[in-house]
């Protein structure tokens, strides 16, 4: 592969940038959660056993399109999940997987559904997430998680996996961060509430979509 462009180089900075701040708010930590975005026809990931507090923007890991290796430390495990992501879904152009407390909490409720287990209390979410897959728990880094959610990658924007956490897609990585912080506050509102919770109603949903639009359609 070519030299990097400024244009490459510039999202591999942001990359870095939005790690320390989601690492900084608690999103992640020790070496929990792994981040991608696309650079023209390669993939830009977060090294494996890396910290999002202590990112390196040279030392992150270059792959091309299929997944080979190309420079800068060794992918993250979890890389075939963002590779199927990138697979199903055109639109993609980053990729924000965390092990934030209070989705990863949601994520290990008994009986949870196949889709949308968490109730809308406030209308930031569903203006941005119409449907919300749940995959079925897989080891990390493995090629049944990998296929399970390159599945339903395009009913996302947001994943949650079973007994593990959440992976959130987005035009650019500041639009995957800011979906994954909202997942992980949606989350906390569901346990602060208890039960007592007032969901939206459909027609108030309905509302909210005529207004700003269903999102994905
Ligand atoms: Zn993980």
């Amino acid at each position: 592969m070519a030299q990097p462009s400024r244009e490459d180089l510039a999202i591999s900075e942001n990359l870095t940038r939005i790690a320390g701040s989601l690492f900084a708010r608690g999103y992640s930590y020790g070496s929990a959660g792994n981040m991608s975005a696309r650079v023209r026809n390669a993939i830009v990931a977060t090294p494996t056993n890396s910290s999002f507090g202590h990112l390196e923007t040279e030392r992150l890991s270059l792959l091309d399109a299929t997944g080979v290796h190309i420079s800068g430390d060794k992918p993250t495990k979890e890389i075939n999940f963002h590779l199927g992501i990138y697979r199903a879904v055109p639109a993609a152009g980053a990729i924000v997987h965390l092990h934030s407390t209070y989705a990863t909490a949601f994520s290990c409720l008994n009986d949870l559904p196949d889709a949308d287990p968490l109730p809308y209390f406030t209308p930031y979410f569903p203006m941005r997430v119409a449907r919300m897959p749940v995959v079925p728990y897989y080891p990390p880094g493995s090629l049944e998680l990998a296929a399970s959610v390159e599945a339903v990658a395009a009913d996302g924007p947001v994943i949650l996996l079973r007994n593990h956490g959440s992976i959130a897609w987005g035009a650019d990585l500041s639009t995957a961060a800011a979906l994954a912080e909202e997942l992980e506050e949606q989350c906390k509102l569901w346990f602060l509430l208890e039960g007592r919770g007032r969901a939206l109603s459909n027609a108030e949903l309905a509302a909210l979509h005529a207004r700003f639009g269903t999102p994905g359609a």
